[in-house]
């Protein structure tokens, strides 16, 4: 199964970043732009936090906070759980299994490269299975 840097590489989704101290609301619309599920909070260089759908749906709409007041800081998971480049696509999906979350920030030597999502994964082994039944149909008919 593919290495973590191979789906990286087949990937053209930018890095979305925010802040510790902004607003939600800012960090949701970051979200809404580039179609991804899930932010990383950096500050100064650092991943100090992740924030995804799943924690506005349940910190802050169940909770009663408002998105624009209140801060990533309050509400982002931390510390984040992260894989390297080296790491194979099914230790990720074990870890996300393990862990029920379905983000991974991949980082290499303190910076973060990129994030995979349970749906890189599966298009990953959708993608292995296919090849495997290609290998077989041409052994079968030589
Ligand atoms: P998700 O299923 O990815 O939307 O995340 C479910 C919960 O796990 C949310 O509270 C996220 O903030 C948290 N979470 C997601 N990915 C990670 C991660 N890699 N490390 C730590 N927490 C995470």
């Amino acid at each position: 199964m593919r290495s973590v840097r191979q789906i990286l590489d087949g990937k053209d989704t930018p890095l979305v970043t925010v802040g510790p101290d902004e607003p939600v609301l800012d960090a949701l619309r970051r979200m809404a732009e580039t179609s991804v599920g899930a932010v990383m909070v950096m500050e100064h260089g650092n991943l100090v936090g992740i924030f995804t759908e799943r924690d506005y749906a349940r910190k802050v709409v169940l909770q009663g906070r408002s998105s624009a007041t209140t801060p990533v800081r309050d509400i982002m998971t931390s510390p984040v759980q992260t894989v390297t480049p080296e790491h194979r696509a099914r230790e990720c999906m074990q870890l996300m299994s393990d862990h029920r979350f379905r983000h991974l920030p991949v980082v290499e030597h303190g910076t973060v490269m990129g994030v995979i999502s349970i749906g890189d994964l599966l298009k990953t082994v959708i993608a292995d299975q296919q090849n495997e039944i290609s290998q077989l149909q041409s052994y079968i008919a030589s």
